[in-house]
């Protein structure tokens, strides 16, 4: 995944009214890269399986609790068609950085705290309109 991303922009406001913006890069996995990363993830849970094998009484609980887990993995990775890139951004009340951390999932509108003045922003794709 060298790719740059579609950038998605977003508006940032916090309680008081002020406001910001940025722009977030969007990574769009096609099924091959979706199957990748879910095979990734699931072998690894499966390779905890083979290891705690050899572990006397816990093996009882964790080797089915792994293997069952690499399914689950999986699944969850599978369905996840996107990722957000790492991004920062300032605090439109004390401009402060921010970073927007890297992941497969945001629920909108998306809520930080920043870390200086504490105060609550919310974060929200300027136009939710997607294909
Ligand atoms: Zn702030």
């Amino acid at each position: 995944m060298s790719e740059m991303g579609t950038p998605l922009s977003i508006h940032i406001e916090e309680l008081s009214g002020r406001t910001g913006s940025m722009e977030v890069a969007v990574l769009q996995l096609n099924v091959q890269e979706r199957r990748k990363r879910a095979a990734k993830a699931a072998g690894i849970s499966w390779g905890l399986a083979f290891v705690t094998l050899f572990f006397p009484i816990v093996h009882f609980v964790l080797v089915p609790l792994f293997l069952i887990g690499g399914f689950v993995i999986f699944y969850i990775l599978y369905r996840r068609d996107r990722i957000y890139l790492e991004r920062a951004y300032s605090c439109p009340k004390c401009a402060a950085p921010i970073v927007f951390l890297s992941r497969s999932e945001v629920s909108w509108p998306h809520e930080e705290i920043c870390p200086k003045c504490r105060t609550m922003l919310r974060l929200m794709p300027i136009s939710q309109a997607r294909s």
